[in-house]
């Protein structure tokens, strides 16, 4: 587990700068000779073994000093500039064990614009996750089965769906919900029970299952169903978990298993190499078809979102989902993620402790690239834009400038057409599709 979670790491409000050491060393009022840090803390936290600390926000970024327990609950500590070596000591040796304060939330709205349709509608969703994007409309999970609703608001039966009773668990803080996934091209669709063990894929054209999901026996309560259709290209194939630390791919034209590999282990003999201890979660691939990320956790326990390489996959490195990529690691998981483009992804929340807001990892460089306060709920991205579901309605923000630009308001949508950019909101009676305006 290589990251350790914390804002810090990459500085609040310009991440990952190089930091340029000009001139003489100075002592800094920590009373080391040493270039400054850019950090400030309180007296307390200059120890060769730094105390845990809290971590009062300056009101600029993510920025904020550090101050020991005693210090944290006073009103206005006195805080001195600390050295590399002394920032050092603090990341290696304490924790940051709780926040005080907000951190800084930038607003920059302006008019959201866009296209806007409405209609009548009678189909009713199952629950929030069903409702998934077809080319020209949407497929909806109703209680008689999936429905194909077009963009004027007529809808048309598809196909019954069975899936086996989820056995209820008290123990679970998550119920078992049910979620509907798409093919790009529409032919497919996965449904399947989030917080549950089974799922079924089904063609669209002839209405018929295809391939019935099963994740096993263990652990499933913990994580949404993993599932995602590969990419543009490969329609016809689907990634799911068929154990708790198992992905596979199915072609869905033959049934064939693509990637036909052993991962088992019976906890007697030495470990396989490829034995992987973590539990898969929440899929969803980039528009390119090539990055998997995967919202799963380990026993801690700790959310631990993860990016896999699947365009290596069937391509001959069967072990690709045992070796993936750790992108971060959080107390939480199942917890919203999205892709601005192709190798830019985008997780909920920051760090840990968590704080609300966003990190933006570049996936290719393997780096977080920038972090900001703010958005809070279901997310989507869209030609570089991040959209948030948020109470008032969609929020529009720039992962650039870290700010806010723009609320449709009183907009709630179900689902998002990563093709067309259009967001559909199925309530009440209605579809309300709105899309934006296409990037100047
Ligand atoms: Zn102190
Ligand atoms: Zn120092």
């Amino acid at each position: 587990m290589a990251e350790s979670g914390r804002l810090r790491e990459h500085g609040p409000s310009t991440p990952d700068a190089p930091t340029v050491h000009n001139g003489p060393v100075d002592v800094q009022p920590c009373g080391h000779a040493a270039y400054a840090a850019g950090f400030r803390g309180c007296a307390h936290l200059v120890a060769e073994q730094p105390p845990d600390h809290y971590g009062r926000f300056t009101g600029v970024g993510l920025a904020y000093d550090g101050l020991c327990e005693a210090c944290a609950k006073q009103d206005d500590p006195p805080v001195i500039a600390l050295c590399v070596g002394c920032a050092e000591r603090l990341d290696d040796c304490g924790d940051v064990v709780g926040w005080i304060g907000h951190p800084e939330i930038r607003h920059h709205d302006t008019d959201p614009g866009g296209t806007w349709t409405t209609a009548d509608c009678a189909v009713e969703p199952l629950d929030d996750r069903c409702v998934a994007a077809l080319p020209g409309g949407w497929l909806v999970l109703a209680e008689a089965g999936l429905v194909r609703v077009d963009g004027d608001g007529t809808s048309s039966f598809v196909a019954p769906v069975s899936l086996p009773v989820e056995p209820s668990d008290l123990r679970s803080a998550d119920p078992p919900r049910p979620a509907v996934h798409t093919s790009a091209d529409g032919r497919h669709a996965a449904v399947v029970t989030d917080f549950g063990r089974h799922g079924v894929v089904l063609d669209l054209v002839t209405g018929t299952p295809v391939l019935a999901l099963d994740r096993g026996d263990y652990r499933y309560r913990h994580s949404s169903f993993p599932v995602a259709f590969a990419g543009v290209d490969r329609d016809a194939v689907v990634v799911a978990a068929t154990d708790w630390n198992r992905l596979d791919a199915f072609d869905l034209t033959s049934g064939r298993l693509l990637t036909e590999r052993v991962t088992a282990w019976s906890g007697d003999d030495p470990k396989p190499e490829h034995y992987l201890d973590y539990f898969h979660g929440a899929l969803l691939l980039d528009p390119s078809g090539r990055w998997l990320l995967d919202d799963g956790w380990t026993w801690g326990p700790d959310g631990v979102t993860v990016v896999h390489d699947v365009a290596a996959w069937p391509g001959g490195d069967v072990h690709a989902t045992e070796h993936g990529r750790e992108l971060a690691v959080r107390e939480v998981w199942d917890v919203p993620m999205a892709w601005l483009d192709e190798r830019t992804a985008v997780l909920q929340p920051i760090g840990r402790p968590a704080v609300p807001g966003v990190e933006v990892h570049d996936v290719v460089d393997a780096r977080r690239v920038t972090a900001f306060a703010g958005p809070v709920g279901r997310m989507w991205g869209h030609d570089g834009v991040l959209y948030v579901r948020a109470a008032a309605g969609l929020e529009r923000w720039d992962p650039v400038a870290g700010a806010r630009t723009g609320v449709v308001e009183g907009f709630a949508p179900n689902a998002h057409n990563p093709r067309t950019g259009r967001f559909a909101e199925l309530a009440a009676g209605r579809l309300r599709t709105w899309t934006p305006a296409p990037p100047t």
